[in-house]
């Protein structure tokens, strides 16, 4: 029992070892109630050791980790203490209660040209400023699937946001994904650059354009659906385990059952409509003019932002 005790950390697990435990630590597995929830097989992949060496280890994570409880108060606590990145636009800010949420996933919908990009890069540059000042003081992993991301227009929104323009894109670290694969093993591999960078957000833009070129017809459905899953689920992962904020793009279709009312629907089916803690509808109005629409959110009513694309960024 008294051996148990002393186990604080993954190296002190039996069969973990120094060059065991940095390869867990690098594929994320940082904690011991990490291990503790986690299968045999899959830390046993992970790390190269043994399927009977794993379930010891498990085991003994598992004897060592409590359950934490808390009470309300202090969720509330903990939840008041989250980062928060500022869109730029204070109505827009209200909207999400207080600018786009660190540990949680935001989604913007909405046809070409809504201005999701945009906003995307508004949040690239605010993400850096500092906590309390609208931003999660670090830097920015921004995915981009589609090939629009321009660091023009980050040099613009930096300077007009009063930050050095080269701090700022160099702040950025961009990958340019050309199919699924990169996509997804750039987020499975994301965790040595996130912890060596200190990134605190993730851009992903888009979420669905490779995933639907390459997965063609309803056969491949299922295949593209499993995969989007795990995608996502390594997504919030990061999210919770580095307290960072994700924003993900995403393309529309018109529903043909929706007779009356805006047919505009997400893409992506179930998988993406609950990925996302927060998703916001954004459509074209009069010139640089767009609304935003909460649509879904755990603790904000839904509700309407006008927003305006200048060339400095995001506005009110
Ligand atoms: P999408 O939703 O397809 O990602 P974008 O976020 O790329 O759309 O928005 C594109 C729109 O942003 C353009 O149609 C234009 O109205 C606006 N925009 C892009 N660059 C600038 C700029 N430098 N100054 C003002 N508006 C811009
Ligand atoms: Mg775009």
């Amino acid at each position: 029992m008294a051996k148990e005790k002393s186990i604080k950390e993954i190296e002190d697990l039996p069969g973990i070892g120094p060059t065991t435990a940095e390869k867990l630590k690098e594929a994320g597995y940082t904690t011991l109630e990490k291990i503790a929830v986690s299968s045999p097989h899959e830390l046993a992949e992970l790390s190269g050791m043994n399927v009977e060496s794993a379930k010891k280890a498990i085991e003994a994570a598992r004897q060592s980790t409590t359950i934490d409880f808390s009470t309300g108060t202090q969720v509330y606590e903990n939840r008041k203490a989250l980062g928060r990145v500022t869109t730029n636009a204070k109505e827009l800010d209200e909207l999400l209660g207080g600018g786009v949420e660190a540990k949680s996933i935001t989604e913007a919908y909405g046809k070409f040209g809504s201005g999701k990009t945009q906003l995307g890069f508004q949040l690239a540059v605010n993400a850096q400023m500092p906590l309390g000042k609208g931003g999660l003081d670090g830097r920015v992993l921004f995915i981009d699937t589609e090939g629009t991301f321009r660091p023009e227009r980050i040099e613009q929104i930096a300077k007009a946001a009063e930050m050095d323009p080269q701090a700022a894109l160099d702040n950025i670290l961009v990958v340019r994904a050309e199919n699924t694969e990169q996509q997804i093993l750039t987020i499975e591999r994301a965790d040595k650059a996130i912890r060596d960078n200190n990134i605190k957000m993730i851009i992903v833009d888009s979420m669905m354009a490779l995933f639907r070129s390459e997965f063609l017809g309803r056969g491949a459905l299922g295949e593209r659906q499993q995969k989007l899953n795990a995608h996502i689920h390594k997504l919030q992962s990061l999210a919770d385990t580095y307290n960072l904020a994700v924003y993900f793009t995403n393309q529309v279709m018109d529903n043909p059952g929706i007779l009356f009312g805006d047919p505009t629907t997400p893409v992506g089916g179930n998988i993406i409509a609950h990925a996302a803690t927060t998703r916001l509808y954004l459509r074209k109005s009069k010139e640089e003019k767009r609304i935003v629409r909460l649509v879904d959110s755990p603790s904000q009513p839904e509700g309407e932002a006008v927003i305006k694309i200048t060339q400095n960024g995001i506005r009110d």
